[in-house]
């Protein structure tokens, strides 16, 4: 299964925070990619940093047209799904989702269009209630692929946490 996120409406400097911690959240639980346009080029900075000390292969695209993105996955038949408070209730299509082969991730920053929700295979809230886009994709990353994500090791990491009961163990890898 691939699973890529698409970052759609985020205002620039406003945003910036929330955005840089839903590319953390899409690469620490086990997205491939995450698509976002108007970014500050930080984001992408901190996000390579991460992935040179912590490992894995997670990238960051720009993109100019989020519909373009939308509509080329769609045609390669990824399923979409739009996290929304007003969407079908996880708990109810959690196992569909863990079976599908590839999906499109969508958050939203500010007011979702109308077309992001019809174009979506399944529009997904986590809780009938409005909170975060962070929050939102880690539980349906979570759910999607079980827990999974947190028993990947990456090669090529320079330092790897040893899970610890009490203090910081960490292991500095060398080639
Ligand atoms: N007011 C905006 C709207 O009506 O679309 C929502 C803004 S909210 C701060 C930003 C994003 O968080 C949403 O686009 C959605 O992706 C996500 N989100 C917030 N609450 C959610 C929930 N209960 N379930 C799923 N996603 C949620």
């Amino acid at each position: 299964m691939t699973i890529e996120v698409l970052r759609i409406g985020q205002r620039v400097v406003r945003d910036d925070r929330v955005t840089t911690h839903v590319a953390l959240v899409s690469r620490a639980f086990g997205a491939s990619k995450i698509f976002m346009n108007e970014i500050n080029p930080e984001i992408k900075d901190t996000v390579s940093k991460v992935n040179r000390s912590w490992g894995s292969n997670f990238e960051v695209e720009y993109i100019e047209d989020w519909r373009k993105v939308l509509k080329s996955k769609k045609k390669e038949s990824v399923k979409i799904v739009h996290l929304t408070m007003y969407g079908e209730n996880i708990n109810d299509v959690a196992e569909k989702l863990s079976k599908e082969k590839d999906i499109l991730v969508v958050v939203g920053a500010e007011k979702v269009p109308r077309d992001v929700y019809e174009s979506a295979d399944y529009n997904v809230a986590v809780g009938s209630q409005p909170h975060s886009e962070i929050s939102a994709l880690a539980i349906v990353l979570d759910r999607i692929q079980k827990g999974r994500q947190f028993d990947v090791k990456y090669d090529n990491a320079r330092l790897e946490i040893v899970p610890t009961k009490k203090g910081k163990q960490v292991v500095t890898k060398t080639d």
